[in-house]
């Protein structure tokens, strides 16, 4: 299928209140700016230095997500243009994303990315440490952003009540926010098992290969 009937395709899977995350990494700004011709306007990468090198090449009007684990050092360079940073996943991190939007003068949205997948090699908070992060972030400690929701990544397995249980696990601590202060996004789910993301409660999903097609990492 073309990277039109792919998007058309995915959108249609989508009930209405469920953002669209379009993860374009490892794809060429030609693709993204076919998809953006399409309508699309948020777009997640991973990695920095790529989105430095698009970012410029692209409509401004582009809603960018930092979708991966970002080096502190690192901040500084997107800091200008990121509207959200969805993996932030330590308190060193949260300082400095606030200290470089203070020092642009803007607010950045962020999402905590809390760990939820048994395998031992993702990122991401324990339950405990996001609490804290709000709490602080609830009595002022980081003026210069925005917590607009959370993030969480389930295990790559086909053990779909495995996926399902950890989803819920994060919608139970999206509940539990929610109840001091309002938070809009529920970032859950990609290509594999955005479906049952969205039965759990995800109101945001990060979709990458099944719009743009398989990553090719061979010139990388
Ligand atoms: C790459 C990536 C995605 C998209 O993955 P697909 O399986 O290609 O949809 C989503 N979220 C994160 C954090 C990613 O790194």
């Amino acid at each position: 299928m073309s990277i039109q009937e792919n998007y058309y395709d995915t959108k249609n899977r989508l009930p209405e209140h469920v953002q669209l995350v379009a993860v374009s990494k490892t794809h060429p700004v030609s693709a993204i700016q076919e998809v953006y011709d399409l309508g699309q306007r948020i777009f997640g990468e991973n990695k920095v230095q790529e989105v430095m090198e698009k970012y410029p090449l692209l409509p401004k009007d582009i809603q960018w997500h930092i979708i991966g684990h970002l080096q502190t050092n690192k901040v500084k360079y997107i800091a200008e243009f990121v509207d959200t940073i969805q993996s932030v996943d330590s308190e060193k991190l949260m300082k400095e994303i606030d200290k470089e939007a203070a020092r642009h003068q803007r607010t950045i949205k962020i999402l905590l990315q809390v760990k939820i997948a048994r395998e031992e090699s993702k990122f991401g908070l324990d339950n405990e440490e996001a609490r804290d992060l709000f709490q602080k972030y609830i009595h002022g400690d980081f003026p210069n952003i925005e917590i607009t929701g959370l993030m969480g990544m389930a295990s790559f397995t086909d053990d779909k009540d495995q996926v399902r249980g950890e989803f819920l696990t994060l919608k139970k601590l999206y509940d539990e926010f929610n109840q001091h202060k309002k938070l809009g996004t529920l970032s859950m789910g990609m290509s594999d098992d955005f479906p049952v993301a969205i039965e759990c409660g995800a109101n945001s999903v990060r979709v990458g290969s099944a719009i743009f097609g398989r990553r090719d990492y061979s010139n990388r």
